[in-house]
This record gives structure tokens, C-alpha cells and sequence, in this order.
């Protein structure tokens, strides 16, 4: 079944490590947005450059440049059968241009799920957050609550984990109030539509184990 999942919630709030979860689940793939952007980062020189200056600042990268990015991975073979999109949209004319791309292959948005926490707990889990950069592998810790088992290195692949480079305390609090700004006219635009699913999380919950993919199951078959 073709089925094309949004993430929405604040940086922090596990989009990756729950998109990661339902793409084993659902055997389609997770495309993240800043993945794509840091990706750039290595190989496009003029390009990278302008990346780079907005997300060291926290800002949004324009519209139109995450526009164009995500709309060819969009047209790309592997995501025929199905997407989880973690990071994207996240304006509205973002959610929009996704609507037209996705109406022009016959398909639409079936579900967005928004993952909610308070700020101040954000806050605590980013700056404590440690991600594997090996591509084929990408698993997310957290020095509290979830420590590799060796220090500093993955679990799964052994490769020495990174602390992403917007992951300092500055960079977040811009980031949170970007998120602010812009998530609240986004989770409505999904509301109106009847597909938004909000998943309340607090400072305990661990995401791995919530049933999180369960419950998106079941909302499916009813919908
Ligand atoms: P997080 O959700 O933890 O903030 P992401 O990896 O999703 O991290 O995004 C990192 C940065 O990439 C953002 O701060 C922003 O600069 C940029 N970015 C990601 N997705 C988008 C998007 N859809 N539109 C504009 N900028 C984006
Ligand atoms: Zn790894």
C-alpha cells in the first residue's frame, strides 16, 4: 500500500528516530530534509555555502531551495511505494507545493503525525543528543537516556559518534523559535484536513517503545 507519511514536531522530539522506526516498519523509505541539506554540505560548493549559513544560524533555508530539493527526491524510484517525509514541510507553501507535487503522481499526504514535548525538556535532549553519521546507518543517542553501550561509539555499525554542529544550546533555542513561529499554522492546515495525529511525549517517554507504528497502524485501518 502507497503511503506517504509527514513528521512534524519540534526539533528534538524524536521525528528521526521515529521515522527511522516506522521506515523498518512499513519497508519504505525515511527521507529527512536535513539530512538532504547536510548532505550538500560535503559535495556542492556555492550551494553548500548558502545552506550552511542558515541552518549554523537556525534559520529556515528559503522555501524555494528546500522546494526544489525535496520535490526531486520526491520524483526519485525508491519512494514510489510509500515516504516518510521527516522535516519537510514545515511552511505552508512548503505543505502546498508538497500537495501539487504529490497530486501530480496520483497521491496525497495520508497521514502527519506531530510529536509534542515541552521546551525545556528539548532543550535537555538536543544538546545530550550524539548521532552515527554512517548514512547507511544514522542511529540517534542520548548521553541520558540512552547511552552507546561503548562510549562515544554506534551500537549497530562501530562508527565514533558526532555531535551535529547545530546541536549547541544557541542554535536550538533559535530553532525552537523558528519552530514556534511557523508549527502552529502547519499542525492546523493538517487538523482541517482530518490527518493530523498528535503524540504527547514527556520527559520519560522513550519513542522505541511507545508502539508509536501500533498505533499509526490501526489509525490507518480506520481512516
Ligand atoms: P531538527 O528537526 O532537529 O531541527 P533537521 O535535521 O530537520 O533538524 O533540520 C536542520 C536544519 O535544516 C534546520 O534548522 C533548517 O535550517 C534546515 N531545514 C530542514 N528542513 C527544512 C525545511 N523543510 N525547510 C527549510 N529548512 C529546513
Ligand atoms: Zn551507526
Amino acid at each position: 500500500m502507497d503511503m506517504v507519511i509527514v513528521m512534524l514536531g519540534a526539533p528534538g522530539t524524536g521525528k528521526g528516530t521515529v521515522g527511522h522506526l516506522l521506515s523498518k516498519e512499513f519497508n519504505i523509505p525515511h527521507v529527512s530534509s536535513g539530512e538532504i541539506f547536510r548532505s550538500y554540505l560535503k559535495k556542492h560548493g556555492e550551494l553548500a555555502e548558502e545552506i550552511q549559513n542558515y541552518i549554523e544560524k537556525g534559520q529556515l533555508v528559503p522555501d524555494n531551495l528546500a522546494i526544489n530539493l525535496i520535490e526531486k527526491r520526491l520524483f526519485e524510484e525508491d519512494v514510489k511505494k510509500g515516504i516518510i517525509l521527516d522535516g519537510f514541510p514545515r511552511t505552508i507553501l512548503q505543505a502546498e507545493k508538497l500537495k501539487e507535487i504529490l497530486a501530480k503522481q496520483g497521491r496525497k499526504v495520508n497521514i502527519a503525525i506531530n510529536l509534542s514535548l515541552p521546551d525545556n525538556e528539548i532543550i535537555e535532549r538536543i544538546v545530550k543528543r550524539r548521532t552515527c553519521p554512517n548514512h547507511e546507518c544514522r542511529a540517534i543517542y542520548n548521553l541520558d537516556f540512552k547511552p552507546p553501550k561503548i562510549e562515544g561509539i554506534c551500537d549497530n555499525c562501530n562508527t565514533p559518534l558526532i555531535q551535529r554542529e547545530d546541536d549547541n544550546e544557541e542554535t536550538v533555542k533559535q530553532r525552537l523559535k523558528v519552530y514556534h513561529q511557523t508549527s502552529e499554522i502547519l499542525i492546523d492546515y493538517y487538523k482541517h484536513q482530518d490527518i493530523l495525529y498528535t503524540v504527547k511525549l514527556n520527559q520519560k517517554s522513550d519513542v522505541t517503545t511507545l508502539g508509536i507504528a501500533e498505533e499509526i497502524k490501526e489509525y490507518l485501518k480506520r481512516n
